[in-house]
């Protein structure tokens, strides 16, 4: 049984079907999913998703993207949120330089703000750091605090070293399973398996064989199997190992 430790269930992009896919994913061997917020809105839908199914945790945080309007009550209300019983993370939070939008100073005061909540109530994190490994790592380190996981980890095996021995997890996402994808496969080879985790993303980063089509979160499994043959193992101890991690990261 696989946990796909990172989906975005709530998108529109499951309006039509999402009570009947989310009600297959336990005969496709999906065993725990966390919903993961992005801004206000998706936090809230987050923590609806994880009320209403037993098997899926939600994390709250407002996206890079997502933070040019931010403000202090927002954050306020991910402090009360955060609490609730299901939530299980303060996420995805980060730096995206990928595009000039929002000015990468207000991404740096409000990923440095949300990482500070995640530590002030000892709470994992999940970052996304895309063309920002730079500054991502030395705001971390600045906040001294390592509860968390690189998601959908796009850097090369060497900073997946420094990243681990922070103590921190890394995430594979489903890139791994694509012919082109050297880097992310040598990631996923080094890793130090207590500090590994899978992920769908989903929508988004439709793994192979579905490449091109919507990706859910049952499809986390191929992530899996890609994995265990890098590493000539089990497709088995991979879903163990990473449902292991999984809980011990969000304390599930
Ligand atoms: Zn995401």
């Amino acid at each position: 049984m696989f946990f796909d430790t990172h989906t975005h269930l709530d998108d529109e992009k499951f309006d039509t079907d999402r009570d009947e896919l989310i009600a297959s994913f336990k005969g496709e061997g999906l065993a725990l999913a966390v919903n993961i917020g992005a801004n206000i809105k998706t936090s809230k839908n987050s923590i609806a998703l994880a009320e209403k199914y037993d098997f899926i945790y939600a994390s709250v945080g407002v996206h890079p993207n997502d933070v040019a309007g931010m403000t202090e009550s927002d954050l306020v209300k991910l402090e009360e949120w955060a609490k609730h019983p299901r939530v299980v993370a303060i996420g995805e939070i980060g730096l995206d330089y990928h595009y000039d939008e929002p000015d990468p100073e207000i991404q740096k005061v409000w990923f440095e703000r949300q990482l500070l909540l995640a530590k002030k109530l000892n709470m994992p994190y999940v970052v996304h750091d895309r063309d920002a490994h730079a500054d991502v790592l030395e705001i971390i380190k600045k906040a001294g605090y390592f509860n968390g996981v690189m998601h959908c980890f796009s850097g090369s095996a060497e900073m997946a070293r420094q990243v681990t021995d922070l103590g921190m997890y890394v995430s594979i996402a489903g890139q791994v399973t694509f012919k082109n994808a050297p880097k992310v496969q040598a990631v996923a080879l080094c890793v130090p398996l207590d500090k590994l985790l899978i992920e769908t993303d989903s929508p988004y980063l439709t793994p192979e064989p579905f490449r091109g089509k919507r990706n859910n979160s049952s499809y986390v499994k191929y992530t899996a199997q890609k994995i265990a043959e890098l590493r000539g193992m089990e497709v088995a101890e991979i879903a163990k190992i990473t449902m292991e991690n999984g809980r011990r990261f969000y304390n599930i």
